[in-house]
């Protein structure tokens, strides 16, 4: 079997898909989304192409070795990013050519479902609430907020309290069983995210997210000295190398993107990592359909996975849906609380292709917003 074509599709609301085509007809998709800059990602794509074309497909890991290290500069958003939707698609190959979903490739499944939760906004505590019994209402156990609006980093006692009122709204909505992580998004300096966490340490919150920007990843062991709030981290580090530091600084939930971290090839190795660490995987996953199914094939095969994260029917993704790209919608339905294990080979999705080329007519030219706190400098979304 030999790869035969390369084709990128940047479909909305912000994604990027990678299609490898072979000359047995075998089909491959992945998701190389990078959020904001995934047209720099499809020139990567295009470029990277070149050491694939007329290959073997089913050498994943040499491919990966070549890909990420071939050209001698190696690392950062853009290049993981390329080789994670390239990586994904040579897996769901390779599932289709042995018949098999990709986590019995990777060693067989170690569950049967996996728990998901969804993404919470609101400004105010009631939309707070709202917008929670709206996830409930969809079968969701688990959310995520920011619990705030653009902040500063050295907060105030309203800001602060503002924190406190939303998370306390989201706790009384779900009750003891339920959970509500906070993704603080690297607003607060190191002081300030220490004094939010004491604050919120009786909500029980899930885990406190990005504590910290990743640049600053070596100054998180000192929150995670300071509170007993599981801390997150990881959506934006890229590999094993730079998870390592903060295993080592006592996070207790590893968060790699399926899609920036080099795809299912490295995240099973970071799991792995991570294992050693007694810490568990929450994949960073506000992406598309092929980001949400490579997750959840390392997530059937890992035993130390906690919750995986998921976009469906989400109000920022304008434009499209998750479920918009795929025929049989069913493999992604919720059932109490969480998705089924994916039966079908590769991935597990049949990718609905005549959509996926209309959409890239469309195109997008997604970016993340830019902020300005009241003072006219720059601040952290
Ligand atoms: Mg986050």
């Amino acid at each position: 079997m030999k790869i035969t074509r390369i084709e990128t599709f940047l479909v909305p609301p912000r994604w990027l898909f990678v299609r490898l085509e072979t000359d047995t007809g075998i089909v491959g998709w992945g998701e190389a989304t990078c959020e904001g800059r995934s047209e720099t990602v499809r020139t990567a794509v295009d470029q990277l192409s070149e050491l694939l074309l007329g290959e073997d497909p089913l050498r994943i890991e040499d491919h990966w070795q070549v890909l990420t290290k071939g050209s001698f500069y190696r690392g950062g958003p853009i290049l993981a990013s390329a080789v994670a939707g390239l990586d994904q698609a040579l897996w769901d190959i390779a599932g289709k050519h042995f018949d098999a979903p990709v986590h019995q490739l990777l060693g067989g499944p170690v569950r049967d479902r996996i728990r998901v939760y969804g993404w919470v906004g609101g400004d105010e505590p009631d939309e707070v609430a709202d917008q929670i019994a709206a996830q409930l209402e969809v079968g969701l156990t688990a959310v995520k907020m920011n619990a705030s609006g653009k902040m500063s980093p050295h907060g105030s006692v309203s800001e602060l309290d503002g924190v406190v009122r939303r998370v306390a709204a989201a706790r009384e909505v779900l009750g003891p069983d339920r959970d509500v992580a906070v993704d603080f998004h690297g607003r607060f300096t190191l002081a300030t995210a220490r004094r939010v966490a004491s604050l919120l340490d009786e909500l029980h919150p899930f885990f406190l997210e990005e504590p910290v920007v990743p640049e600053n990843s070596h100054l998180i062991g000192r929150l995670t000295e300071s509170t007993t709030i599981p801390v997150a981290t990881g959506e934006r580090l890229y590999s094993r190398q730079e998870f390592l530091p903060v295993l080592q600084a006592g996070i207790a939930v590893a968060q790699p993107d399926l899609s920036h971290a080099g795809g299912i090839t490295e995240v099973r190795k970071i799991a792995a990592l991570a294992e050693t660490f007694d810490v568990q995987l929450a994949p960073h996953c506000p992406l598309g359909p092929l980001a949400l199914a490579a997750c959840l094939q390392v997530g059937f095969s890992t035993p130390n996975y906690l919750i995986q994260e998921q976009s469906i029917g989400i109000h920022y993704n304008q434009g499209a849906e998750v479920l918009d790209y795929v025929l049989d919608k069913t493999p992604l339905r919720f059932v109490d609380g969480s998705i089924e294990r994916l039966t079908g080979p590769g991935l597990g999705l049949e990718i609905d292709e005549a959509a996926v080329r209309d959409a890239d007519r469309r195109g997008h030219a997604w970016r993340g917003p830019v902020w300005r706190h009241p003072d006219g400098a720059f601040a952290e979304w």
